[in-house]
């Protein structure tokens, strides 16, 4: 099946072909907006560029070349409001943010974005794309400002589905009343009272000022990627009016169609205590900033968390007390991290029988994928399954539901194969290499798994910790030993079964698992 994708603009699914023209082998042109860098990141902020680097990842697996640019706005009303209010200066505080930006991006393994253009580099091209609107008659100077006429644009409205009245009432539009119509909006703003660092020259009859936030991805978007993309990208809150008006007057200016496919993410969702739905925002306390999601869950468990869903649907937090210390995140979130242990302990398991680092599989052993065996021909049928979803819109919800399948065959294949037993053939244990190389292409078409988690504070790797840990399982595995051998009717036998019980238990409670295989006892920590 080929690659289909929806698009918000059609409001059906296409074959990307059909819908862009392209074909494996050819440049794919992909914008997404980024963010206003006025305030560090929440995790809000991550979802778009995990789902698209996501994207980009499948489209670069399937033989395009992905060009990516995600902007960044670097001037506007809350990054000037927000400076003042910390007594800083615009310049100061949106690099600040950016870097932030940079290395939340860094941490959920979005690395796909290849271009980065900031709003102030690119003002003059800004100011040249509202003097050809101006001559066009798409837009009117005032005395404060140049704005956009959307009563000259017939199709205006079709990306949001909505008509002129609709819009009027049921958006915060910008007020001025010197605008021919409610819907009308800055293309470039003059605010004299305005730090001299967000004024840039211009020639329209208000004299400096700065672009509004819609002209800048449109302009941003052509001059580094072409007239037409083939891919636009952003979260559901941006379809109307940011999107709305990117496309109104990209098409006005060019007279060519802005994007093949719109693309839009679901947004995130939350409750309160009680179970009732809650916004996230400054004004409740409950802004969940990545760097603080950090502390509490990986960067893997963000990811994974944003791509259990399909990209379209809202993707859910679950319910969260957040004036609660003892819970620092979402419950979601706690339990996207708790899931991932079963992945991890594949990971585990697998390293002990074969020797082998998961996180160093690299593509050389798909070279014995394909034999026809049971346990070959499973791993084959849900790759091919994975890839059926991935193909269907990038559905990374079924695609990881995959996951977890193949995870469950292979666990049950070394079960049954006995291979942490010493004595099990070769083969079975390549059959298992070739399975977890699959495992681990298909989970990089996610972005998951790049690396392995960080230890907890109780180390295996501590010399000491490690020592006291296998004198205990030692003594514990004596007591099974003695218990094992004692006749049934011994009365020491179960008081002996009891103490390893103890020992677990106790262990348990301090963070320690053990895990009692074939081959001999094994521990890890959470
Ligand atoms: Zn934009």
């Amino acid at each position: 099946m080929p690659l289909r994708v929806y698009s918000t603009l059609t409001r059906d699914k296409k074959n990307f072909t059909e819908a862009t023209g392209k074909k494996p082998g050819d440049t794919v042109a992909m914008y997404v907006c980024g963010p206003t860098v006025y305030k560090p990141s929440h995790i809000g902020h991550m979802v778009g560029p995990v789902i698209f680097d996501t994207v980009k990842r499948y489209l670069a697996y399937l033989g395009y070349n992905v060009k990516w640019v995600v902007n960044i706005t670097d001037v506007d009303d809350k990054l000037i409001a927000q400076a003042e209010k910390l007594n800083t200066t615009v310049p100061e505080l949106s690099a600040r943010m950016t870097e932030d930006y940079f290395a939340c991006l860094k941490s959920l393994n979005v690395t796909g974005i290849d271009t980065f253009p900031r709003a102030t580099q690119h003002i003059g091209g800004m100011v040249d794309v509202i003097n050809a609107l101006i001559k066009k008659d798409y837009a009117y100077e005032v005395d404060d400002g140049v704005y956009f006429d959307v009563s000259k644009d017939d199709d205006y409205g079709k990306l949001s589905n909505r008509d002129p009245e609709q819009m009027e009432s049921g958006t915060r539009m910008e007020p001025n009343a010197k605008k021919r119509n409610p819907g009308d909006f800055a293309l470039w703003k003059s605010k004299p009272g305005e730090p001299k660092e967000v004024q840039f020259d211009s020639p329209f009859k208000c004299g400096r000022g700065r672009p509004g936030w819609h002209i800048e991805c449109t302009c941003m978007a052509i001059a580094l990627l072409g007239q037409t993309l083939d891919i636009h990208g952003g979260g559901l809150d941006l379809q109307f009016p940011h999107h709305e008006n990117e496309l109104a007057q990209s098409e006005s200016w060019t007279g060519k169609a802005f994007a093949h496919v719109w693309m839009h993410n679901g947004l995130l969702k939350l409750k309160d205590k009680d179970g009732n739905e809650a916004k996230m925002a400054g004004s409740l306390g409950n802004v969940l900033n990545v760097a603080d999601a950090l502390k509490h869950v990986s960067g893997d468990a963000l990811r994974f968390f944003m791509l259990k869903t399909h990209y379209r649907t809202p993707i859910d937090l679950g319910i969260w007390d957040w004036n609660n210390p003892g819970t620092p995140v979402p419950n979601g979130l706690v339990e996207a991290a708790e899931s991932l242990q079963t992945f991890y302990r594949f990971f585990e398991r697998f390293e002990r029988i074969t020797g082998a680092s998961f996180f160093a599989l690299d593509k050389s052993m798909l070279t014995n994928f394909g034999l026809d065996d049971p346990i070959q021909n499973e791993i084959k049928s849900l790759r091919t399954r994975f890839f059926e979803y991935m193909d269907d819109d990038f559905n990374t919800g079924g695609a990881v539901g995959v996951l977890y399948e193949l995870i469950s065959a292979l666990n049950r294949f070394a079960d049954q194969k006995r291979l942490e037993d010493p004595a099990t053939g070769s083969r079975e244990k390549t059959t298992l290499h070739v399975g977890t190389t699959v495992f681990r292409e298909l989970s990089a078409v996610l972005g998951l798994f790049k690396s392995a988690p960080a230890k907890k504070s109780l180390d295996n790797g501590d010399e000491l910790v490690s020592g006291l840990m296998q004198l205990l399982l030692d003594l514990r595995e004596n007591l099974r030993t003695t218990a094992k051998g004692a006749v049934k009717d011994n009365p020491l036998k179960k008081p002996l079964f009891d103490q390893t019980d103890l020992i677990r238990k106790r262990l348990g409670e301090l963070g320690v698992t053990l895990e009692d295989r074939p081959g001999g006892t094994t521990w890890r920590v959470g």
